[in-house]
């Protein structure tokens, strides 16, 4: 089916297809054809349309024990696609709609949903490990054996065709371009979201953001779009600052320049006693640390957005939060995928939010093992990579 058409010949039985499937860790993807179950109750299948690769996919990629190393799997969940067909009981949704999945899971109807102090979703939220939202490890992929594969974030997005939950699945307007609706459905949701919704940066305020990946420039455009007077960007990659300056980075420092100095001494003296806001967007405990360090005592604030994929402690100093500085982390940037990704789109069409850069390459979905050495190398923010292409 394409984009526009609003039948499908394979309704309510299985379909055969390709994906990129990881088998082993760190080992090249191999393209593979599969099958994909009909989507159950609650469920939707849908035509992946183009997808992009996020450093979470690298993380699980390279990742070579505990109960998350699971292979064979279908990464990917950065992406956009059209409904296929739908399960029983699926409200809001209908073949031929455009569709974001999205990681973060938004059921609206348990008291976290419900309330506007977060978007944890406390029904579905805790179970990050199952193949399915509501069915557990029942997998709706099969390899060309008859074996099942691992679903990925209840996305699974590096496939022609993949089920979602309806939890994880969001409308959108079709009248945005679909690689730039890809963005919204992790790395600049995530970043925008956290400037806007978690620490809510406002008008001539300073902030340094470590890492300038797709998720920290987001940052820097949300931060601009709130009027920060001064955006730092930390990265060991002097090519960021070029590109970083198109969202808004005023000032970039580099830590394999910084000499003895840590880099929080750094943005300190630049700052006459430290940041208001600093994000961490690369995923290190060391990072974390020193962006914690880097803000203002009294005041400051620092969001952690990047995964640290052995999920090991930080420290902090006890007596920096005894005066006042403030540490928490987001997933997703704080929003309500159902209630907030529609508000982007709509800020990207009246002109307000900027999506243009993000992406620097594009590639066809077999080019896929291209697009993840583009990302490991750091040559790349966003690859998309299309499946019709
Ligand atoms: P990316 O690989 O595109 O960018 C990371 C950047 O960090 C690169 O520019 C790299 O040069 C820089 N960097 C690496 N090591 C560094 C160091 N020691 N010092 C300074 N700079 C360094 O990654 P991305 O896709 O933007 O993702 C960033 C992080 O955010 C990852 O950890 C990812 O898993 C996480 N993430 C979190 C969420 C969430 O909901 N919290 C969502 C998406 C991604
Ligand atoms: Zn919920």
């Amino acid at each position: 089916m394409d984009k526009t058409s609003s039948v499908s010949i394979h309704e309510g039985k299985p379909i055969r297809c390709k994906a990129a499937l990881c088998r082993k860790a760190g080992e090249a993807l191999v393209i593979e054809e599969i099958q994909v179950d009909p989507p159950q109750a609650y469920e939707v299948r849908i035509k992946i349309l183009c997808t992009s690769l996020c450093h979470t996919d690298v993380a699980f990629w390279k990742l070579e024990w505990g109960p998350l190393a699971r292979f064979p799997r279908i990464l990917g969940h950065e992406a956009v696609g059209v409904v296929e067909s739908i399960g029983e009981l699926v409200d809001g949704f209908k073949q031929g709609d455009v569709v974001l999945p999205v990681f973060h899971p938004h059921c609206e109807e348990c008291r976290d949903c419900k309330s506007p102090k977060s978007n944890w979703c406390s029904r579905f939220c805790d179970d990050f490990v199952s193949n399915t939202r509501r069915y557990g490890m029942a997998s709706r992929f099969k390899d060309f054996s008859g074996e099942d594969i691992y679903h990925f974030f209840f996305v699974s997005s590096f496939s022609e065709y993949t089920v979602v939950d309806i939890a994880h699945l969001v409308n959108i307007s079709p009248e945005i371009p679909v690689d730039k609706a890809a963005l919204l459905s992790c790395c600049v949701s995530t970043g925008v979201g956290a400037a806007w919704k978690v620490a809510n940066v406002e008008e001539g305020s300073t902030v340094a953001i470590f890492g300038l990946g797709a998720v920290g420039l987001a940052v820097a455009e949300g931060a601009r779009l709130r009027g920060a007077a001064k955006i730092i960007g930390v990265d060991l990659n002097p090519d960021k600052f070029e590109i970083g300056k198109r969202f808004g980075i005023t000032d970039f420092v580099n830590p394999a320049l910084s000499g003895e100095k840590k880099i929080s001494q750094v943005i300190k003296e630049m700052t006459e006693g430290g940041v208001d806001y600093s994000f961490e967007c690369i995923g290190l405990t060391s990072s974390m640390e020193e962006a914690f360090n880097s803000t203002r005592t009294g005041s400051g604030k620092t969001v952690i957005l990047g995964m640290e994929k052995q999920m090991l402690p930080i420290s902090l100093g006890s007596h920096d939060l005894l005066r006042g500085r403030t540490i928490c982390g987001t997933l997703f940037g704080g929003l309500k995928p159902k209630l907030d990704i529609p508000i982007l789109v709509d800020s990207y069409l009246k002109k307000e939010l900027n999506l243009n850069g993000f992406i620097t390459h594009e590639l066809s979905f077999e080019e896929i093992n291209k697009a993840f050495d583009l990302l490991v190398k750091g040559e790349t923010i966003r690859c998309v990579l299309w499946m019709d292409k």
